[in-house]
């Protein structure tokens, strides 16, 4: 099947009350681990690229190495979603190449560190909305502003100085129109996220309950929310890596999300942290080795655990035979009967 748009995967998981992993990729071999992790566990699939990704990939490789996943997969509905598009022309040009759902982060001004004020963040979103739905491209927006820095995009604030306010949050998405709602309750970009387990005061589990208490029918999106678990930490130290102590989002405060309208969850340190430790090891067991399929093959196969696991946790897993796919075109109509109604 064709990729399909993330607004069907998001409203399936809704009918079925699952989340689903978005997985971050740069390359080949991390688009492989999530093809294979969701043909093992049955899950639909969303593979997203941020700008990062698609200047170090020349986007136009990953753009044809989703459409070789699509036809080796045949059996899995595939998104291709844009990470924090930080401008209208960005969402734009993923939109033209075939990314078939863009975030327009509006919370940021197009330098994607300054917070942005609501009304340019509505006007901005609601211009990408406009164009993606003619298309039947699905839109993620966010509203607040989330912690750290990713890929050079994110104010590098802590996590908790811009969290949504569900007041502004009903406004927006009404104003803009948005697929999707990514929202800001304390997590951070990156390994760093909490120095300590989080608990109420870091982690806002009752702002998402708020947020989802008034937008019911709104997808909401949690970023930042690798779980960062001790022991892909360990591996990276045991083999001569330095990483600080660090702690994620517990899965269990992700499920909870999850029963309170999260359907879509952003990883990717999780994954990261799993391909480094199995270079990591190869190199120290083997320094003969100069073959990089002796360390890539591992590294692959270490991210597809972990997303396999992720997404039998976020409860994807037997789900990719649901639903036959809809059209972009089908779903441009969509949009539109909805707006003339
Ligand atoms: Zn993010």
């Amino acid at each position: 099947m064709p990729l399909v748009s993330m607004r069907q995967l998001l409203d399936e998981a809704a009918k079925g009350a699952y989340g689903v992993g978005a997985f971050n990729v740069n390359n080949m071999e991390q688009i492989q681990a999530i093809m294979e992790a969701a043909r093992e566990t049955k899950s639909p699939a969303i593979v997203q690229a941020s700008r990062g990704a698609r200047s170090y990939s020349q986007d136009r490789f990953l753009y044809h190495l989703m459409l070789a996943a699509t036809e080796l997969y045949p059996e899995i509905p595939t998104v291709l979603h844009l990470d924090h598009g930080n401008s209208v022309e960005t969402c734009k040009s993923a939109i033209a190449m075939g990314f078939t759902s863009v975030m327009m982060d509006g919370s940021l001004m197009p330098d994607g560190k300054t917070p942005s004020t609501f009304e340019y963040n509505v006007k901005a979103t609601r211009e990408v909305v406009e164009t993606a739905h003619s298309k039947g491209i699905t839109v993620e927006g966010e509203i607040g502003c989330l912690g750290g820095i990713e890929d050079g995009h994110g104010a590098g604030l802590d996590g908790l100085s811009h969290l949504t306010d569900p007041e502004q949050a009903v406004e927006f998405v009404r104003e803009t129109g948005v697929d999707a709602l990514a929202i800001a309750i304390g997590t951070s970009h990156g390994a760093y996220k909490f120095t300590s387990k989080p608990t109420g005061e870091t982690l806002k589990m009752d702002r998402l309950l708020e947020i989802h208490r008034r937008l019911p029918n709104t997808h909401l999106v949690m970023h930042g929310s690798s779980s960062v678990p001790k022991d892909l930490q360990d591996i990276i130290n045991q083999y001569g890596g330095k990483l600080k102590p660090t702690w994620g989002v517990p899965i269990e405060e992700i499920q909870l999300g999850i029963k309170n309208g999260v359907r879509k969850i952003n990883v990717d340190t999780d994954n990261r942290l799993a391909i480094t430790g199995a270079i990591r090891k190869v190199f120290w067991e083997k320094p003969e080795e100069f073959d990089p399929r002796s360390y890539l093959k591992p590294a692959r196969d270490a991210m597809k655990k972990v997303v396999a696991q992720r997404m039998t946790q976020f409860g994807q897993a037997g789900h990719a035979g649901d639903y036959a796919p809809i059209s972009l075109e089908a779903m441009a109509k969509r949009y539109q009967q909805h707006l003339t109604a």
